[in-house]
């Protein structure tokens, strides 16, 4: 059962979510597809000790073979090419790995090297794994890749997924069997609940909302939610007590049990309608 936990933008306590699931369920995995962020093991400090570095192909002139005809600057749909003075200058930064230009390429000028990108760490059992894309790297989906090739098929899976809704959601939630949306009280937080709803609705997905800093006058999220038949699984109080354990690493659900067995029922629930298409 893969659970996707994600949110129109950073900050609105998505891995206090997702962690919180992770803690309360026993054996179950944690993967943090936040590969520009990953902050999750500041909250279930696992013990990392397997790393693998994360490469992608990129594309390498021949200069010997190349005749200069421009060919595959103009198939870069990402400016990744230039040709100047018959010489093919590669901006690998920017390419996509997409491997038109080779195909382009009327004489085989072009091959592929590799370039590391950034690196998965996990723990021993394989139970917490998390990506981190280097610096100045434009493009973290294939750590996304490699992190999900490592799901397991078997219990519970929480995919603690980049913010917003952007390619790196979309391949972070695809496969996914139950999403949640963590959002927050305020205007902005109902703007980016509607753009991820959005897009977890034309995916076909079921999903629900969890309220994060929720005050009992609340009045914005839960008419949103009620006209379109959205569930509301949890409401995360605005509270001193939860902003201070979160500063100091501790996540509500590790702080007392009452939270420990909230956050195990929504993964109950959210398995269960996730098992059932919604
Ligand atoms: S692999 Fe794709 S993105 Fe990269 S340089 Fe070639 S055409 Fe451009
Ligand atoms: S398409 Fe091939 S031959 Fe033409 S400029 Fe590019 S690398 Fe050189």
């Amino acid at each position: 059962m893969k659970i996707a936990v994600l949110s129109g933008k950073g900050g609105t306590g998505k891995t206090t979510v997702s962690a919180s699931l992770a803690y309360s369920i026993e054996n179950s995995q944690y993967i943090d597809c936040d590969v520009e962020e990953p902050n999750g093991a500041i909250f279930l400090k696992p013990e990392l000790q397997k790393t693998y570095e994360v490469k992608v192909p990129v594309p390498e002139v021949d200069s010997s073979v190349c005749n200069g005809c421009g060919k595959c600057a103009k198939t870069c749909q990402f400016h990744a090419l230039a040709v100047i003075k018959d010489k093919v200058l590669v901006f690998s930064e920017i390419c996509h790995h997409c491997g038109a230009c080779l195909i382009a390429c009327p004489v085989g000028a072009i091959h592929e090297t590799e370039r590391t990108i950034g690196m998965i760490e996990t723990n021993e059992s394989g139970t917490f794994l998390h990506g981190r894309l280097n610096i100045g790297e434009p493009v973290g989906i294939p750590i996304i890749r490699e992190l999900k090739k490592r799901m397991r098929d078997e219990g519970l899976v929480i995919l603690d997924c980049p913010p917003g809704a952007s390619c790196s959601v979309m391949k972070s939630v695809h496969g996914c069997d139950y999403c949640i949306l963590v959002t927050e009280p305020t205007p902005f937080g109902l703007h980016d609940l509607k753009i991820a709803a959005e897009l977890i609705q034309k995916m076909g997905i079921p999903y629900g909302v969890i309220i994060n800093k929720a005050t009992p006058t609340e009045k914005i999220i839960h008419p949103f939610c009620a006209e379109n038949g959205i569930e509301v699984l949890l409401e995360i109080p605005f509270s001193r007590e939860i902003a201070e354990n979160y500063s100091k690493g501790i996540l509500p659900a590790e702080a007392t049990s009452d939270w420990k067995t909230k956050f195990g029922e929504v993964a109950r629930k959210c398995a269960i309608q996730g098992r059932e298409g919604g």
